[in-house]
């Protein structure tokens, strides 16, 4: 197959163009210094432009203040599951979790590894088809986590939980930049990078400063954010070729205009297909309408029994990723910053030829 379709892929996601065509150059030969970007020491000055650049795009992209640090660690949003109450759970205090889906409830869990979890509100027993309304913040909470988009089942905080004064930690895997965002309110965000700013790999923490003075002595070394707020991420070898692509993925969102444009051209591609479900008796929406996601939109046939051929021509029309999460079942077309307009477009000319042939 020489020619490329549109990858509706929940993460590792479609990549713009123009990044892997720059990649395609920079693999081979980087700014004619005859070696590959993926063979540079990361100790080599050439390395040290790219981490630096990438770190002033995300503060320019996310106007982020001199009070945040941001750093560069690895084993993805996950670990920071772990990392967030191993620095940041005060003894004698708890961490309070909004469990809006299946990656929120999984923080919440990991969390009590390390100490005591409150749960500020949670949506599980309806399987997070809703967003929570009220969330309860503990008195003598150490943060308030919450997940801004949850990618499984398709719902999204528009707008953030309250926090009660409390420090409001985010997982923004699967939306980060995709949006603006009011950083102020925040203390703590982290993404992997594999959705909305490049490719696996390299995680995203960014963090208020002042924080850093919370942390126990004695955690392991990789696992305690000062080790690499010291080292400007580069205590031992990071994630070189995944922070390239996180500078060059960038470049590319704000040489179409930075957040705002993203926002605006995410809006308008997930309101094209929900516009489209909406005006259907053959498909249905999974979530409630006020809670929906702009990134990950889920949907339903309402016969089942079409759901393997559903996909099959799909992929015939080189549409690609859009099979449901194995928890949810039915459809989920993710629809991160560099999926072309075009993308939706096409879906939904899919959804139209497919439900005139077999509806
Ligand atoms: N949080 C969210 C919101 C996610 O979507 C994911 C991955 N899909 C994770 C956490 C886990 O990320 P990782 O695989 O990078 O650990």
């Amino acid at each position: 197959m020489n020619q490329r379709g549109f990858n509706f892929n929940p993460g590792p996601a479609v990549l713009p163009e123009v990044v892997l065509r720059a990649a395609q150059g920079d693999i081979w030969n980087y700014q004619g210094c005859g070696m590959g970007v993926a063979e540079l020491s990361h100790r080599a000055s050439h390395f040290e432009e790219i981490i630096q650049d990438t770190e002033k795009l995300l503060r320019k992209l996310l106007g982020l203040s001199e009070d945040f640090l941001v750093l560069f660690c690895t084993g993805g949003a996950t670990q920071q599951f772990s990392m967030i109450p191993m620095n940041l759970l005060r003894k004698g205090e708890v961490g309070s979790y909004v469990v809006s889906g299946v990656w929120g409830d999984l923080a919440a869990e990991e969390a009590k590894k390390f100490g005591e979890v409150h749960i500020s509100a949670s949506t599980k027993d309806s399987q997070y088809v809703k967003l929570p309304e009220k969330y309860d913040v503990h008195p003598d909470a150490s943060y308030l986590h919450f997940t801004s988009n949850n990618t499984i089942v398709g719902t999204q905080h528009l707008v953030e939980p309250e926090s009660q004064a409390k420090p409001l930690f985010c997982d923004a895997s699967s939306d980060i930049l995709s949006r603006p965002i009011p950083t102020e309110k925040y203390s703590l965000i982290y993404a992997g990078a594999q959705k909305n700013i490049g490719v696996s790999g390299v995680t995203l923490v960014i963090l208020r400063k002042s924080l850093l003075e919370e942390i126990p002595s004695g955690l392991p070394l990789l696992m305690d954010y000062r080790t690499y707020a010291k080292s400007n991420s580069l205590h031992n070898t990071p994630p070189t070729l995944s922070i390239y692509f996180m500078r060059e993925t960038l470049k590319w969102i704000d040489s179409l205009g930075g957040l705002d444009a993203m926002d605006k051209r995410n809006r308008a591609k997930a309101h094209l297909i929900y516009n489209r479900l909406d005006a259907s008796e053959f498909y249905e929406g999974i979530v409630d309408k006020g809670s929906r996601s702009l990134m990950n939109l889920t949907f339903r046939l309402k016969d089942a029994s079409l759901d393997k051929t559903f996909l099959k021509e799909a992929e015939s029309r080189q549409l690609f990723g859009l099979k449901g999460h194995r928890l949810l079942g039915g459809f989920r077309a993710s629809l991160y910053n560099a999926l072309p307009p075009e993308g939706a477009q096409a879906l939904v000319e899919f959804l139209n030829d497919f439900e005139t042939q077999h509806g």
